[in-house]
């Protein structure tokens, strides 16, 4: 199984209908369109990407598929996600789903970065609710992928998270899954 579909088969195990949910890095919209079906039309998406790019080809994917009226796009960096965030909402994110990189098919200069990513990530666990999930793709095989990599993997034994890793093949440079769990007592 790839690892995205991986992502989708643990994430269907937590989200239900009128849940909350944030997509941090929207790339091509496939993680919002799957967060919108999962939450429903009385659920709520925040998408997040850089890249105008992004946002533009998501939003036509989504509207597509008529899910906009519950997914809020912003083209800004996911380390600004508690500033765009309504405060009220903080401890009720069932689900957030990275895809680090670059945009499949756009430009390769504009890549995620360590500290903007360890700053969402961050956010994204204040934000999360007492039993939500965090997914994250980190790439390895690409300049700089390696570094953020070692990063996360710093921060998240700092904090002790509760993390499982799941690497996508054998090789060194595969991409990795990390799935992070809040429990009631974190
Ligand atoms: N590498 C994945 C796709 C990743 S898409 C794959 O192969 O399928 C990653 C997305 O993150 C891109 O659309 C990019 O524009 C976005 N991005 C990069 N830096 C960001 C940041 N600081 N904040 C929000 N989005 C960012």
């Amino acid at each position: 199984m790839r690892l995205t579909e991986q992502v989708h088969t643990e994430l269907k195990k937590n989200l239900k209908s009128g849940d909350r949910a944030i997509d941090a890095t929207a790339g091509n919209g496939h993680d919002t369109e799957f967060l919108a079906r999962q939450v429903g039309a009385n659920g709520e998406v925040f998408s997040f990407d850089l890249q105008l790019e992004s946002i533009e080809e998501s939003t036509r994917l989504i509207k597509g598929k008529g899910l906009v009226k519950w997914v809020t796009f912003f083209q800004t960096c996911h380390s600004e996600i508690s500033k765009f965030i309504p405060i009220e909402i903080k401890g009720g994110i069932q689900a957030v789903t990275f895809n680090l990189g670059y945009l499949p098919g756009g430009n390769k200069q504009i890549i995620t970065q360590p500290e903007t990513t360890l700053s969402a990530l961050s956010q994204s666990y204040e934000y999360l609710s007492a039993n939500g999930i965090i997914s994250l793709i980190a790439y390895r095989g690409h300049d700089g992928g390696k570094r953020e990599y070692g990063k996360l993997i710093e921060l998240i034994k700092k904090m002790k998270w509760h993390c499982q890793t799941y690497p996508g093949n054998q090789s060194d440079n595969s991409p990795i899954l990390f799935l992070i769990r809040k429990f009631r007592t974190d």
